[in-house]
């Protein structure tokens, strides 16, 4: 209001000091001091008037009254002043601006009246003073049409403008949750995702491609850049030239899949398989590429122990075979060979065809998901005599010392034959895994609750890194692989089954090049 109004104050107030420096007289005129009294009276209403609380366009009154101001001012300074009704324009834009169409009309019934009162009173009009009433009017009127149309279009135009500024601000907000969407996505998905522009340098690289490299990061290295990380060839052992790396590929341009690489040292090194896929920009240049690396640590593990069983079982297989093979031809081409020589060959034929068999149960029973298990009540030190029996033959024949520490009857409630496949496996285990010198002990104690046993040995142990994976169905450690040492990784999986089947528990603990122990704790179960 008061920005409205001061325009008409301060001319008025210059007009006032003129008047007084050129015609000091005017400044008495009744109509004159009216007419400054009213302009301030009305300027101090602007600022104290509570007009938030009153109706929006009860501001009208201000302008309307600018008009009875200019009109005396003007009719007092008519002597001195021909351009006073030049201060029309100020209320004239006033009410265009603010009231549109009907402020136009006011503006021009208020000029005309400004003009034309005072003539009614005034002598009889010349011939200038008749085309006066209709000029002042006439200009206050354009001026007010043209304020009206400037407005009308300022307003439409900010109207525009504010549409447009929702649209961005909604198209923002989608991109920026669309760009949550996204983070959360890529941050869930157990796929590294890294991208990179056409100068290689990155854009976007997902949490889960974060640890990748976390893997593959050399400590001390000067930077953290793809060039400086520790990336293998798929044999593992090769280092890759920087240029041959994913992501260097991807920046020369290049799309593939499925290109096998390992991330990190020897220790925890993971196999990923690489997809790189280049982006274009409209024009269809090169803008970059995005590569994603999914872990197949596991499954090229697996591929791998599928190998090896295979060919371990084809070993296993082959060695009875060719055994029972040879003695039988032997029976069979001297019939007139001695009988007791003839029966020896049989035996040996015997033993390796239970051999066979009991690999063959073995392999059933590690495919198998059941397990028959028939409780009764048994003494352990039996049990595990019955066991060391068996394998003293060939402890011996390997230089081996068996060592039998368990001598008071322990009572528990189980399988008989379940816990001799467990005590057969573990021996056989700690006699294969020795050498010529070499001692297995085996000791057993009782608690309230539970019998254990423990089979100790001073072979080649097992490292830290093996330990936990002893039990995994196929397993067997690599330096155990490298040697020629039989074995197809299924006895201590199917003992763990047992034991399990049992409500037992077993453990191990080992050196490299000191020995193992394995210890199973087995409930007694009901005392009857
Ligand atoms: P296998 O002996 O036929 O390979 P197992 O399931 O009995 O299969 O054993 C799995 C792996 O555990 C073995 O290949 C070997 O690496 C390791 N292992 C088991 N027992 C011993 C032991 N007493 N000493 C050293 N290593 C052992």
């Amino acid at each position: 209001m008061l920005v409205s109004q001061l325009p008409l104050t301060v001319s008025l107030l210059m007009v006032t000091a003129i008047v007084a420096a050129a015609r000091p007289e005017t400044l008495k005129d009744a109509g004159f001091q009216f007419s400054v009294l009213l302009c301030l009276g009305l300027t101090a209403m602007c600022v104290l008037a509570p007009w938030n609380l009153l109706p929006a366009k009860s501001f009208v009154v201000v302008p309307i009254a600018d008009f009875v101001v200019i009109a005396f001012a003007r009719e007092a300074t008519a002597q001195s002043f021909t351009s006073l009704g030049l201060l029309l324009v100020f209320p004239v834009i006033w009410l265009a601006a603010r009231l549109g169409k009907m402020g136009v009309a006011l503006s021009f019934l208020g000029s005309a009246l400004v003009v034309a009162v005072p003539m009614m009173f005034g002598p009889s009009p010349g011939a200038t003073d008749v085309a006066r009433p209709i000029l002042l009017p006439s200009i206050m009127t354009v001026i007010a049409l043209a304020i009206h149309v400037l407005v009308s279009s300022i307003v439409s135009q900010d109207a525009k403008l504010e549409h447009k500024d929702a649209e961005l601000r909604r198209a923002y907000e989608e991109s920026l949750e669309r760009q949550r969407l996204l983070d959360t996505m890529l941050d869930i998905v157990g796929v590294g995702v890294h991208a990179v522009d056409a100068a290689g340098n990155d854009i976007l690289m997902n949490q889960q491609h974060r640890r990748n490299r976390s893997l593959a990061s050399r400590p001390g290295a000067p930077g953290s850049g793809e060039q400086e990380l520790n990336i293998m060839a798929s044999d593992g052992t090769t280092p890759l030239p920087p240029g041959r790396h994913p992501v260097a590929r991807a920046a020369a341009g290049q799309s593939f899949s499925d290109y096998l690489i390992r991330f990190g040292s020897q220790a925890n090194q993971r196999v990923l398989s690489s997809t790189a896929r280049a982006m274009t920009d409209k024009e269809g240049n090169f803008a970059g590429s995005v590569v994603a690396f999914s872990d197949v640590t596991e499954f090229v593990n697996a591929l791998a122990i599928k190998d090896d069983f295979v060919a371990n079982i084809s070993h296993e297989f082959r060695t009875p075979l060719m055994s029972i093979v040879g003695y039988l031809d032997i029976v069979l081409d001297t019939p007139d060979e001695d009988p007791e020589q003839q029966e020896a060959f049989l035996r040996i034929a015997q033993s390796n065809a239970e051999k066979l068999l009991g690999l063959v149960s073995d392999l059933l029973s590690a495919s198998s998901d059941s397990m028959d298990v028939h409780p009764q009540k048994v003494d352990l030190q039996n049990l595990i005599a019955m066991s060391v029996a068996s394998a003293r033959h060939r402890a011996g024949s390997r230089g081996v010392e068996i060592v039998n520490d368990a001598r008071q009857p322990l009572w528990l409630t189980a399988d008989p034959g379940r816990v001799n496949q467990v005590l057969d496996n573990l021996l056989s285990n700690a006699i294969k895994y020795s050498q010529a010198g070499d001692t297995v002990t085996i000791r057993a104690w009782e608690t309230p609750e539970n019998v254990s046993f423990s089979v100790t040995d001073t072979g080649i142990g097992i490292s830290q890194t093996d330990l936990p994976k002893i039990f995994t169905r196929y397993f067997r450690s690599n330096s155990v692989r490298e040697s020629a040492i039989p074995g197809v990784g299924l006895g201590l999986g199917i003992v763990k089954r047992i034991v399990e089947n049992h409500g037992g528990s077993i453990t191990a603990s080992s050196m490299p090049g000191s020995g193992s122990t394995f210890t199973v704790t087995l409930p007694k179960g009901p005392a009857s």
